[in-house]
C-alpha cells in the first residue's frame, strides 16, 4: 500500500453536495482494512517527533480517523460537535459558511490547560472548520501541537488561514 494507491481509491463525486463542487469521498478508502490501517500508521509516523497528549476532531468524518490514531498513539480522543449533541457543559464558537453561519461545541472539561493537542480532520479546504476547532481547544488552554489531514485542497488557501500552525496532509489536490 502507498499514498498513490490511497489517492486512486478516493472516489470523486462531481457536483456534490452542489453544482461545481468535486467531492472527495473517503468512504471507499476507510471500508478497506488495509487502506485504513495504512493511513492511520502513516499519520502516526508523521507525528512521531511531536508531543501529543490528546487528539481532538470536528464532527463527523474526523472521528473515523481521529479515534484509531489516538488508539495507535496511546492517547485519548475528544469530539468537537454540532450544537446540542454534547451532554455536559460546553463552550461554543460560531463560524461562517458560504451562506450563513454554523457552530461547534466542545465539553468544558475535555482539555486540561497546557495539554498538547493534535487536531485531526479528513479534509482541509478553506480552513474555516479547523480554525474554529483550534479556537475552541485554545479557549480551554490547550496547546495545538499540529493539524493533521488525510486530504488537502491546496488551492483553497487553508494553509494561509492556519499559517501559525504545523499543518500535515497525506494527499493533496489542487
Ligand atoms: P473547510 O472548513 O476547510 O472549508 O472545509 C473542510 C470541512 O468540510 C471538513 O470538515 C470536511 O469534512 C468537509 N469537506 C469539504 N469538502 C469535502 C470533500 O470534498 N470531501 C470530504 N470528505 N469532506 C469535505
Amino acid at each position: 500500500m502507498d499514498l498513490t494507491t490511497i489517492k486512486e481509491m478516493i472516489r470523486i463525486i462531481p457536483d456534490f453536495p452542489k453544482a461545481g463542487i468535486s467531492f472527495k469521498d473517503i468512504t471507499t478508502v476507510i471500508k478497506d482494512g488495509v487502506a485504513l490501517k495504512y493511513i492511520i500508521d502513516e499519520m502516526a509516523e508523521r507525528c512521531s517527533d511531536r508531543k501529543i497528549d490528546i487528539i481532538a476532531g470536528p464532527e463527523a468524518r474526523s472521528f473515523i480517523i481521529g479515534a484509531p490514531l489516538a488508539y495507535r498513539l496511546g492517547v485519548g480522543f475528544v469530539p468537537i460537535r454540532k450544537p446540542g449533541k454534547l451532554p455536559a457543559e460546553t463552550i461554543k464558537r460560531e463560524y461562517q459558511l458560504e451562506y450563513g453561519t454554523d457552530a461547534m461545541e466542545l465539553h468544558k472539561d475535555a482539555i486540561k490547560p497546557g495539554q498538547n493537542v493534535l487536531i485531526v480532520d479528513d479534509l482541509l479546504a478553506t480552513g474555516g472548520t479547523i480554525i474554529t476547532a483550534v479556537k475552541l481547544v485554545e479557549e480551554l488552554g490547550g496547546n495545538v501541537t499540529g493539524l493533521m489531514f488525510l486530504i488537502e485542497l491546496t488551492e483553497l488557501g487553508g494553509r494561509r488561514t492556519l499559517s501559525d500552525y504545523d499543518v500535515v496532509s497525506l494527499i493533496q489536490y489542487p
